[in-house]
């Protein structure tokens, strides 16, 4: 594209961001699209004072944002912002757009695209790879998303732990998680860090508190977390009981042989 006179509708036909101007676009070495936008000169809203006016440009600055995959490629937004100077006297501020967060790394658009991409239980590696941005980049727009989801009561849970960290056990201090699963769902409600009364009885108050029947193992710290919640049957799981028969089972064989 030579042809750098900005076309009102092309930046909406590219990237879909309808608020810009595209000035230039071309692809670089890493085979990703690189385009150059900037806004049309209009009234900007003085974040200090409020007052919306054609202010004074001051400066430039150059925000690059990771966006949206263009035809399978990825693509940076290079927008050249002006640096206003309020009319009002209180001094210079940044063009501002509903689309882009001020500061953000990526588009709100790319967001929502990575968190639909997460729900696919799609690995936050692969997805911060595909958007080019940091894995605490995605990590942070999923736990966003998720707090508006709303919190699932369960009313049947399982309670356990499993041990986090893999490799050299023997050199390394074992860490545990403790999980909570819902028995209708089969689903991971919550999980919290050590295997303790302390993390089972926060767990289970803060996602299950109207829990009818808890299955735990028959470690006591977790039947005394379960039995804080006043109307919860606490039952051994099948599966720890079983192993316990197997266990004494066995012991009995090994005397008798
Ligand atoms: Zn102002």
């Amino acid at each position: 594209m030579n042809d750098t006179t900005p076309v009102q509708g092309w930046s909406e036909l590219l990237l879909a961001l309808p608020e810009f101007l595209l000035i230039d676009a071309h692809v670089n070495g890493d085979d990703e699209l690189v385009a150059d936008v900037e806004l049309s000169r209009d009234v900007q809203a003085c974040p200090r004072c409020g007052v919306i006016e054609l202010h004074q440009i001051h400066d430039w600055r150059r925000h690059t944002i990771r966006h949206l995959p263009v035809a399978g490629r990825a693509c940076r937004v290079r927008w050249r912002k002006r640096l206003l100077a309020c009319m009002e006297g209180c001094g210079t501020f940044v063009e501002r757009v509903a689309s882009i967060a001020p500061g953000a790394v990526w588009s709100r658009a790319a967001t929502r695209a990575a968190v639909a991409t997460s729900a696919d239980n799609i690995p936050i590696n692969t997805i911060r790879r595909e958007f080019g941005v940091g894995w605490n980049t995605v990590m942070r727009a999923v736990t966003a998303a998720a707090e508006l989801v709303a919190q699932v009561r369960p009313t049947r849970v399982g309670i356990d732990e499993t041990v986090m960290t893999t490799g050299r056990l023997t050199t390394r201090r074992r860490q545990f998680l403790t999980a909570l699963v819902c028995l209708d769902t089969s689903l991971v409600v919550a999980v919290s860090q050590g295997r303790d009364t302390g993390s089972a009885k926060r767990l289970l108050a803060d996602h299950a508190p109207d829990a009818k029947v808890v299955a735990c193992d028959l470690f006591s710290g977790f039947k005394s977390a379960a039995d804080t919640l006043e109307d919860a049957i606490v039952v051994a799981d099948v599966f720890h009981l079983v192993r316990l028969g197997l266990t004494a089972l066995d012991e009995v064989r090994r005397r008798r042989q």
